[in-house]
């Protein structure tokens, strides 16, 4: 029998998807993209990099496009969001 040395190292990953809740799609997304239709928007809307498609509008309250604030806006509004159960249970 050989030594099996497969290693996958997801600790980086495990890390960031701690703060981030899954998408309706299944996945958890490591990062949230931010965008609008100004630089500094009121609404603003944001979707994971799993699959892009779910995406959800949130309050940014005029910060800046790239900035962190409205980045932390997203990421919150993201796992705050509303979600259907995975599992239909009932
Ligand atoms: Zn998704």
């Amino acid at each position: 029998m050989s030594e099996a040395k497969s290693e996958e190292s997801s600790a980086e990953g495990a890390a960031l998807n701690a703060l981030l809740s899954a998408c309706p799609c299944g996945k958890v997304p490591t990062a949230i993209y931010v965008y609008a239709d100004s630089d500094r928007p009121k609404w603003a809307y944001c979707h994971g990099n799993c699959c892009g498609e779910w995406n959800i509008e949130f309050r940014a309250g005029y910060a800046d496009l790239a900035s962190d604030e409205i980045q932390r806006l997203s990421e919150e509004a993201w796992n705050a969001a509303p979600r259907a159960p995975a599992d239909n249970a009932d």
